[in-house]
């Protein structure tokens, strides 16, 4: 079900049913010369469904918000298209999203992250939501999950994480006509220092991807989404056991 369909009135009663609202969050920047700009927030908006539907088969309800189609994404600047938000204007536009769901009633924020630049911000306005807000808020990175199954399945090159075989993958199971396959060429890739830095992506790959999107595969992605699908719900139903657990230790208090 999705938020921005139904009335104030529905809106009213569902948000407060939902045991998840969730925002998929994408991105808006380079995916090296085979790929759209769109590519993270195709992911979202695909990839979320698939959550929700999986959810909504095992009994959970869940309000599915729009993509939010622009991230973090400084360090994809020097390719045109890009678009990238401050960090500081993210964590905020994150937390008045939470802030109106709190507002209404809402019991749980959910977000599921597909573009790792939004990651640090995204941890500090969960933080804000709840402690200013008091909305739970659960911050999931979508691949992260699907991890397990890339490796197994693509076997991909050590390099991979951007506009490589996992994504291409997944693109041409649900968008394959965006996929510009005679300009898929392997990326050469600089090895960084294992320190955390900021990187503009030209230091680091000449096409502005990584890995070797030549092995990408629709077919493989199928399984790749299965799984990924199914970690995702079980984390859900986790969420919710435990909530009540800790609920039962604070003597049955709600959890807030
Ligand atoms: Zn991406």
């Amino acid at each position: 079900m999705r938020l921005g369909e139904l009335t104030w009135e529905e809106a009213g009663k569902e948000l407060r049913k939902a045991d998840f609202v969730l925002l998929p969050t994408g991105s808006f920047e380079q995916h090296g010369p085979h790929l759209p700009l769109l590519t993270d927030s195709i992911r979202a908006e695909h990839l979320s469904e698939e959550v929700a539907r999986r959810a909504a088969e095992r009994g959970l309800k869940i309000l599915l918000l729009p993509v939010l189609p622009y991230g973090v994404s400084e360090h994809h600047m020097r390719f045109p298209g890009t678009i990238s938000v401050d960090p500081l204007t993210y964590i905020s536009l994150i937390e008045d999203v939470g802030r109106s769901l709190a507002r209404h009633g809402a019991k749980r924020f959910l977000i599921l992250n597909f573009h790792g630049g939004n990651l640090a911000p995204l941890e500090v306005a969960a933080a804000r939501i709840r402690s200013r807000h008091g909305l739970r808020t659960y911050v999931l990175h979508w691949t992260s999950y699907a991890r397990e199954a890339i490796l197994e399945v693509l076997r991909p090159s050590p390099t991979w994480g951007h506009a490589c075989e996992h994504e291409t993958s997944i693109v041409m199971l649900y968008r394959p006509e965006l996929v510009r396959r005679e300009r898929i060429r392997r990326p050469r890739v600089k090895a960084r220092p294992s320190a955390r830095a900021f990187y503009y992506f030209d230091e680091i790959s000449d096409t502005g991807g990584l890995g070797d999107p030549a092995r990408a595969s629709a077919d493989k992605a199928r399984i790749i989404v299965e799984r990924a699908t199914e970690a995702i719900v079980r984390v859900l139903e986790e969420i919710l056991r435990l909530e009540e657990e800790m609920g039962a230790a604070q003597g049955g208090s709600p959890a807030k």
